[in-house]
C-alpha cells in the first residue's frame, strides 16, 4: 500500500477547528487507500511562547534543557491530533520524535538526523492507523531529546518520507505554495506549478524562506516528491521534484530579493599566495557566515577583495577585518550596509545566452547601477542599493515575465 506523508505547519494545526479539519485531511487520505503518516509543528506561536517562558528565567537557558522545553509544543500537536481521529471513529497513534525512530547527533538546538528506525511506524501503518509524529526532534546517542532548528519539522517529514519509501511528502501551510517571488513586493507574481530541487535550494538560501533548506537536500538526495499546500482550501500547490517539464526553455523559474547585506571591501591587499587564506580564516574563526566573495586583481602587486555579510554579522566581521588588515598590507577598507541583493534563479540559464543582458537591461531601463555581480550556474545576483531594491526586483520579474505560468511565457 502506498505510503502518504502528510506534514501540518504550526497555522494549520493552531486551535481545536484546525486541529480537526487537518484531521479530516489525514482521514481523507486514509480512505483513498493510503498508509497515512501525519507529521505536525506545534501549534501556533507556542514555540516562541516556550522560548519567551524560559527567558523569562534565564537570559541564555542552556541548549539541553531549551530542547527539553520545545520537544513539549510537537508533543500536544500530535496527541490532541490522535484524539481528534479517535473521535472520527479512526485508529491513530501519536509518537515523540524518539517513539518514531529519530536518532540525531547531539547538537542540541540544531541536530541532525543520523538514522531512522521506523520499525515502530510501519507496524502500527500496518496495523490500521495513521501514525502521527511529532516534527522538529529526536534523541541522541545516549537518549537525551535533540531539535533539528527553528522550522526543522520539515526536515522531519521529508526525512521521514525518505526512510518510508513514501509516494509523496505533502506540506499543508498557510500559503498556496511557493511563488516565483515575494507577491507582496511584486503583486502579479504567480504559483508555480513546479520547481525543482536546485532552484528551490537556491532561493532558500537566498532568503525566499519557504522551507527548511534541510528538508529539500533530503528530498532531493532521496527522491521524495514535496507537494507545497495551503492547508485553508483546496487550490492546486507547487511540487517539488527534479524533473520539471520544459524545464531547459524556461530562462528564469524565480526571483529573489535579499535585505540587510553589508559589503566590505579591502582595497590594495597584497597580490601574493595566502592573503585570501589568511583574511577568510580569521572571519570564520570570529565565525562569520560571508555570502559572496569577489576577488580582482589591480596590478601585479596589488588586488582588492569584497565579501558579502548578513548585517548582524557586520560588527564582528568590521573588528576582524580591523584586527587582520595590517597582515595583509591593505591599504583601506571600505564598508556598505545599505545594499540588497536581487538574484534571478533558473535551471535553463545554463542552456542559453543572454539571461545576464536581460537582467542587466532590465536594471539599466530603471537607472539602477549595479554595485557588484555574482553568479552561479543557476542563479545571477545583483547587489543595488536598498532604495532601489524593489524596483529592481519588479523590473527584473518584469523582463523575464514572472507574472506569466511558466508555459506561456515568451521569454
Ligand atoms: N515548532 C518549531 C518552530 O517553530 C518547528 C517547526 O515549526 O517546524 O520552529
Ligand atoms: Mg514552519
Amino acid at each position: 500500500m502506498a505510503i502518504l506523508v502528510q506534514k501540518f505547519g504550526g497555522t494549520s494545526v493552531a486551535n481545536a477547528e484546525k486541529i480537526r479539519r487537518a484531521a479530516q485531511r489525514a482521514l481523507q487520505a486514509h480512505k483513498e487507500g493510503y498508509q497515512v503518516v501525519v507529521v505536525a509543528s506545534a501549534r501556533g506561536k507556542q514555540t516562541d511562547h516556550l522560548i519567551a517562558d524560559a527567558k523569562e528565567l534565564n537570559d541564555a537557558p542552556p541548549r539541553r534543557e531549551m530542547d527539553m522545553l520545545l520537544a513539549t509544543g510537537e508533543i500536544q500537536t500530535v496527541s490532541l491530533f490522535a484524539i481528534a481521529l479517535w473521535d472520527m471513529g479512526q485508529k491513530a497513534i501519536s509518537f515523540t520524535g524518539q517513539q518514531a525512530g529519530f536518532m540525531t547527533d547531539d547538537a542540541h538546538s540544531k541536530a541532525r538526523i543520523e538514522r531512522l528506525e521506523v520499525g515502530r511506524v510501519r507496524g502500527m501503518l500496518d496495523e490500521g492507523h495513521i501514525v502521527i509524529v511529532a516534527g522538529f526532534q529526536g534523541i541522541n546517542a545516549v537518549g537525551d531529546i535533540t531539535t533539528l532548528g527553528r522550522g526543522g519539522s520539515d526536515t522531519s517529514a521529508v526525512a521521514l518520507a525518505a526512510a518510508l519509501g513514501a509516494e509523496r511528502c505533502d506540506i499543508y501551510t498557510d500559503v498556496d505554495g511557493i511563488y516565483t517571488t515575494d507577491p507582496r513586493i511584486y503583486t502579479k507574481a504567480v504559483k508555480m506549478e513546479q520547481i525543482s530541487y536546485d532552484e528551490i535550494l537556491e532561493m532558500a538560501n537566498l532568503g525566499a524562506g519557504v522551507m527548511h533548506g534541510r528538508s529539500i537536500e533530503f528530498g532531493k538526495k532521496y527522491n521524495v516528491p514535496i507537494y507545497v499546500r495551503s492547508s485553508l482550501n483546496d487550490n492546486p500547490g507547487t511540487l517539488i521534484t527534479h524533473e520539471v517539464p520544459h524545464m531547459e526553455n524556461i530562462l528564469v523559474s524565480g526571483a529573489t530579493i535579499q535585505r540587510n547585506l553589508a559589503k566590505i571591501t579591502l582595497l590594495g591587499v597584497d597580490n601574493k599566495p595566502g592573503n585570501a587564506a589568511t583574511i577568510f580564516a580569521h572571519l570564520a574563526s570570529k565565525r562569520v557566515s560571508v555570502n559572496d566573495i569577489i576577488q580582482t586583481e589591480v596590478s601585479a602587486e596589488k588586488a582588492n577583495l569584497s565579501f558579502t555579510v548578513a548585517h548582524s554579522d557586520l560588527d564582528v566581521a568590521r573588528q576582524a577585518i580591523t584586527d587582520i588588515r595590517s597582515q595583509v598590507h591593505c591599504s583601506s577598507v571600505a564598508v556598505r550596509d545599505d545594499l540588497a541583493e536581487v538574484s534571478v534563479v533558473g535551471v535553463g540559464m545554463q542552456s542559453h545566452y543572454g539571461v545576464a543582458e536581460k537582467m542587466f537591461t532590465a536594471l539599466a531601463h530603471k537607472q539602477i547601477n549595479i554595485d557588484s555581480i555574482t553568479t552561479s550556474e543557476i542563479r545571477i545576483s545583483c547587489l543595488v542599493n536598498l532604495e532601489q531594491a524593489e524596483t529592481a526586483l519588479i523590473a527584473v520579474c518584469d523582463a523575464f515575465e514572472l507574472d506569466k505560468p511558466a508555459a506561456e511565457r515568451q521569454v
